[in-house]
């Protein structure tokens, strides 16, 4: 299949990328990797009248730290943030979900901005952000504005950028050093999208967890915190039972994405194993 007809600008400032968006409106698109808007095209789902291409606009591609923030910009391709040692020692959770994040062609071209945007709950990204309490930067011609990662995603394939606005950078925290973390997927392949996922952020002291953040990935449309999953983890002495008893939270969440790859009760089981595999992997790196 061939994409419909469209016209193509490429802004080589964030200025003209603003203005562009303003001139455009909802009649355009930004393109950024093009791994996922590309398909979407060829298969016409979708058809904008204009494409707004990313790619060479200064101040986009970084990964810095900024006090106790790691900064990327949102044109930082996968590739680079997974390969990054910045992002390693410092947010060990996204180093831990790229090991499940597509194949090294789609890494190469594809972008974390993209990603977020595109906000396909089946995808990993997504779920570490709200797991870590990330902050989006949204920006347009009238200036930029944060938005939490819990309010970013608001439907399947829907997030919080407006017409006129891009996402320009992703805010994570730095993790402290008493955070220990855990992610977990299942997929059909290695590097496909995931059925269920599961990413945990612990606060631990000693034995006891302090405070739990424990979020599902690819069963709703959107990702979500657990939040009796972290409540029975929080105060608690984290070892194998009370990881059993955690995980058996899981089943107060509903999934309500099925498809042939299972229905609620297949997710529903998978979460649970998801979850308890997850918190061990963060209580072992105690
Ligand atoms: C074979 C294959 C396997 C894959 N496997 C996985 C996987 O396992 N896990 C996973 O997470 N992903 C996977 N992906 C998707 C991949 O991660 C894409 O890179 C990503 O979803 C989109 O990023 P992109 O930069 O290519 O964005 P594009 O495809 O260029 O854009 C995606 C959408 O986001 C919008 N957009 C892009 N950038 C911005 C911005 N800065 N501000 C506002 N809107 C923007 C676009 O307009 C479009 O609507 C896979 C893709 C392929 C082709």
């Amino acid at each position: 299949m061939k994409p419909a007809p469209f016209r193509l600008e490429r802004p080589n400032t964030v200025q003209a990328l603003c203005q562009a968006l303003r001139k455009h409106g909802e009649s355009a698109r930004i393109l950024a990797g093009g791994q996922s808007l590309v398909p979407m095209m060829n298969f016409r789902l979708v058809a904008p009248e204009v494409l707004i291409d990313i790619n060479h606009v200064d101040g986009l591609d970084y990964i810095r730290l900024d006090g106790d923030v790691l900064a990327v910009g949102a044109m930082t391709r996968h590739a680079a943030v997974k390969e990054s040692s910045l992002v390693k020692a410092n947010v060990p959770l996204i180093a831990k979900a790229y090991a499940h994040i597509a194949h090294v062609t789609v890494r190469n071209r594809g972008t974390i901005g993209g990603n977020l945007s595109h906000g396909d709950p089946s995808s990993e990204l997504p779920t570490v952000a709200i797991c870590l309490d990330a902050t989006f930067v949204v920006s347009s011609s009238e200036g930029s504005r944060t938005v939490a990662a819990t309010d970013f995603f608001k439907s399947m394939f829907e997030t919080d950028v407006r017409s006129g606005e891009f996402l320009s950078e992703i805010r994570f925290p730095v993790a402290a050093r008493n955070q220990r973390f855990g992610f977990e997927e299942f997929s059909p392949r290695h590097g496909d999208f995931a059925i269920a996922i599961a990413a945990v952020a612990l606060e631990m002291k000693g034995d006891t967890c302090v405070s739990a953040s424990v979020v599902h990935g690819g069963i709703r449309d959107i990702p979500g915190h657990m939040p009796a999953v972290e409540a029975a983890l929080q105060g608690k002495v984290v070892g194998s039972e009370q990881i059993t008893h955690a995980a058996e939270a899981t089943l107060s969440i509903e999934p309500t994405l099925q498809n042939y790859h299972g229905d609620a009760a297949y997710k529903s089981d998978l979460l649970r194993t998801l979850t308890a595999r997850a918190l061990s992997q963060a209580v072992a790196e105690g």
